[in-house]
């Protein structure tokens, strides 16, 4: 097979990470390759073997290593991070462009702390069924690009088996990344790590105010995206977002059953500074994290770069507001533009939240079945459908197909991945490749699958999660 590993993470200097190797694994034995997207990449899905999947063994051109970084966790400042149980095995750069390759899972670093290094197959799979689920959704994130077990237990609350992701993403840069040479007053580095991260992501950037404006609107464009579909990340930690405007990190996330603006799922997430509406907030409290690492390498009076930054932090809602209101304008059939839509929109999702709709299913319904099911509460549909059935009226296409394709039928709901997980635990998979499979149709789902779309009953709601350390 031809060298398509061209590492240019490694090619930095030698502080921004530590090169090692995986640590072996006694009994690898694969979970599942996506061959789809090994073929993208310009991999031979047959290459990636239980020993490469676990890093046992490598595939020719790699250079592992662990990336170091830094980041605010729920708030408090830590000053190094870094990867504790990953390794960046090196970049593919096929026709998609350059992507990391990296190993989640893979034994201790010198950035593990107390850790263990390792993952257990609950979160592995986790992060394969949603990862793989918002990719279907047509939202920016990392990818699964396979999974192994391996072999060996992994303690915690209690001995489950021990498993490794393979991970795909157009970088592994971070808000965290900056933070970390930015604190150590690292000027050089921080130099060197924009231009690497202008190279890789926004060629056209002319300097860090631009590359922070770049970073700003995919990140606002992402969170828009997300709410469009009922998604709490629930650890956006800096260290947890990265500068491409992927999603990254699916640890205690869910897709939420019942509609409610503070909806939080994280077992540790206490104050909901994570909840569902908090997430453009705690968005950009993370930039001005990033645009406070840049400042450094602005030109001119400190003071007249840091007033540039807070306009351009400011312009987060500027490419926010117009990109919600266009994912929800499709939601309820809308293309075009009028005053009054704002308002429509945040009717419905007022009299969702006070009848404890189910967010997914509400949508479906307005275009196959009855809203007045999910919106329950007295004379709520009623007050509500007159307008929108009058607005419609002045919408030209077709509303219904709009509709259909902005509205997925199936999100991962939780109850389910639950259900994935807990037969994983038991020996048995074929739960967790049924969702894999279904959800990669989350807009026209196969008849066979029709019934992952229907919501949790009350006695099977997850409304807990838990981070997958
Ligand atoms: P996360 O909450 O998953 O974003 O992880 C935060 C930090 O903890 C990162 O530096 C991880 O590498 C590290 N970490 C999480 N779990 C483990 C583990 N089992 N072993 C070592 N480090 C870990
Ligand atoms: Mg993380």
């Amino acid at each position: 097979m031809r060298d398509i590993f061209d590492n240019s993470y490694a090619r930095l200097p030698d502080r921004f990470y530590t090169k090692l190797p995986p640590v072996p694994v006694t009994g690898p034995q694969v979970l599942r390759v996506n061959d789809a997207l090994a073929r993208k990449l310009g991999l031979d899905p047959a290459s990636l073997s239980a020993e490469v999947l676990t890093g046992n063994a490598l595939l020719p051109g790699t250079d592992p290593l662990a990336q170091v970084y830094a980041g605010h966790q729920f708030g408090g400042w830590v000053p190094r991070l870094g990867d504790g149980r990953a390794i960046l095995l090196g970049e593919v750069t096929g026709d998609v462009g350059r992507r990391d390759i990296q190993l989640k899972g893979s034994g201790i670093t010198p950035y593990s702390r107390n850790g263990d290094g390792r993952a257990w197959v609950g979160p592995v799979m986790r992060e394969y069924i949603v990862s793989e689920a918002m990719h279907a959704l047509g939202i920016p994130t990392t990818r699964a690009l396979g999974a192994a077990l391996t072999g060996e237990g992994v303690q915690r609350e209690r001995r489950y088996p021990g498993a490794v992701l393979m991970r795909v993403a157009a970088s592994h840069i971070r808000v965290g990344t900056f933070q970390y040479f930015a604190a150590r007053g690292d000027r050089p580095a921080l130099r060197l790590l924009l231009d690497h991260a202008i190279a890789r992501h926004y060629p056209d950037a002319d300097g860090p105010l631009s590359f922070l404006a770049k970073v700003v609107e995919a990140q606002a464009r992402l969170v828009a995206k997300w709410m469009s579909v009922g998604f709490i990340h629930g650890v956006m930690n800096t260290d947890n977002m990265a500068v491409s405007g992927e999603t990254i990190d699916y640890g205690p996330c869910a897709f939420m059953d019942t509609y409610h603006p503070r909806m939080v799922f994280s077992s540790i997430d206490q104050q909901g500074r994570y909840a569902f509406q908090e997430q453009p907030n705690v968005a950009v409290w993370n930039l001005a994290q990033l645009a406070t690492s840049l400042l450094p390498l602005m030109d001119g009076d400190p003071e007249h770069a840091a007033d540039e930054a807070t306009r351009v932090l400011e312009g987060f809602a500027d490419h926010f507001s117009p990109e919600w209101m266009r994912l929800f304008r499709a939601k309820v059939g809308l293309t075009t533009q009028e005053d009054g839509d704002e308002a429509l929109i945040t009717g419905l999702l007022s009299r969702m939240a006070s009848s404890q709709a189910d967010f997914t299913a509400t949508f479906t319904a307005l275009t196959g079945g009855d809203p007045g099911d999910h919106i329950t509460d007295e004379g709520a549909w009623d007050s509500w459908a007159p307008d929108w059935q009058a607005r419609l009226a002045r919408e030209p296409g077709d509303p219904k197909a709009t509709m259909r394709a902005a509205n997925p039928v199936l999100i991962p709901r939780n109850h389910r991945v639950e259900q994935a997980i807990q037969a994983g635990i038991g020996g048995d998979y074929a739960p967790f490749h049924r969702l894999v499979d279904a959800l990669a149709r989350p807009f026209d789902p196969r008849p066979e699958d029709a019934n992952l779309a229907t919501p949790p009953r009350v006695d099977e709601r997850v409304l807990r999660t838990f981070c997958g350390t």
